[in-house]
């Protein structure tokens, strides 16, 4: 019988764990106030900037709120994180993205000081990561080794498979699965026999962005899946990269989506916020 891996209640138990922690340094005088930026109102990022704010009031972080029209300028919106670099009462930068097509996201999260750079996006934080240095870790690839951590999943010595390199969960996932002395291996677009490679996987973590696109001929018998993926299929439900029927019997362990990785990125954004780079 298969392990459901709940990131709904390991997310609590961090949120939790990070109120205690607020609290404690609130009563020592010390604060922490993360400040929100969204261009335009895209409904979705709408939904996930409320989010952000919704977990900053449970845990006891201030969080200032931009919401900017779609028609700021990239001077504009660049303008208004170097003051926001610049306050010493803000300790954390966020920019929802995607930003609207005539600002370029890259040099907006270049312009983010990498000290106040709390989604880890920052080549200076991507880089310390690669050379094992204290720095922001990405939310999303870091709340999956708190989910195999916090429910028992040893990472050393296991063979682990990354399914997809973008820069905000593949390679970090890579990184991070490195770190904690896994060996891994990443896949993308060109791996050939990718099938064998993932069914080489003891810890299989599937960020492929393609609904449903990982079945049991991927896995291997008792291996953990871990399903990044995030979609709405034809009836407006919730569904991930993994088929969680076909694979769910074959694995020891496996996330559902919803309630498996989804909520652990702002779990992680949150201790992101509180415990600064670590
Ligand atoms: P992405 O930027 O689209 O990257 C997808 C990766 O999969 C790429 O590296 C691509 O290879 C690879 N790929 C695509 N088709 C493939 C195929 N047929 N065979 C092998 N590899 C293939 O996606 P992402 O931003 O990493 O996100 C991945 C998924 O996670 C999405 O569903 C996204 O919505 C979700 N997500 C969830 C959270 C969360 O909070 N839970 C956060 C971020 C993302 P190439 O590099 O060769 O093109």
């Amino acid at each position: 019988m298969y392990q459901i891996i709940d990131g709904k209640r390991i997310s609590q138990q961090i949120k939790d764990e990070l109120r205690e922690q607020m609290a404690q340094r609130k009563a020592e005088g010390e604060s922490r106030c993360l400040a929100v930026i969204q261009v335009g109102n895209d409904p979705a990022s709408t939904v996930y900037v409320n989010n952000k704010k919704k977990a900053c009031e449970y845990i006891g972080i201030d969080s200032l709120s931009y919401e900017l029209p779609e028609e700021t300028t990239e001077e504009e919106l660049l303008a208004l994180v170097e003051e926001l670099n610049g306050r010493s009462d803000v300790n954390g930068i966020l920019v929802q993205l995607p930003l609207p097509g005539h600002i370029c996201e890259d040099k907006v999260l270049l312009a983010i000081s990498p000290e106040k750079d709390v989604d880890g996006f920052h080549p200076m934080n991507v880089g310390n990561l690669s050379i094992g240095r204290p720095g922001y870790v990405s939310c999303t690839p870091a709340g999956v080794i708190q989910l195999l951590k916090r429910s028992g999943i040893q990472i050393e010595g296991k063979e682990c498979v990354v399914l997809g390199r973008s820069n905000i969960v593949g390679k970090p996932m890579a990184m991070l699965l490195l770190r904690e002395n896994g060996t891994v291996t990443v896949c993308h677009s060109r791996t050939k026999n990718l099938k064998e490679i993932t069914r080489r996987a003891d810890i299989l973590v599937v960020a492929v962005g393609k609904p449903g696109f990982v079945d049991a001929d991927y896995v291997k018998e008792n291996a953990v899946v871990i399903d990044v993926g995030i979609h709405r299929n034809e009836a407006g439900k919730l569904c991930g990269d993994v088929d969680f029927d076909s694979v769910a019997p074959l694995a020891s362990a496996v996330t559902p989506v919803p309630g498996g990785v989804g909520p652990m990125t702002i779990a992680m954004l949150m201790s992101n916020c509180v415990n600064g780079p670590g």
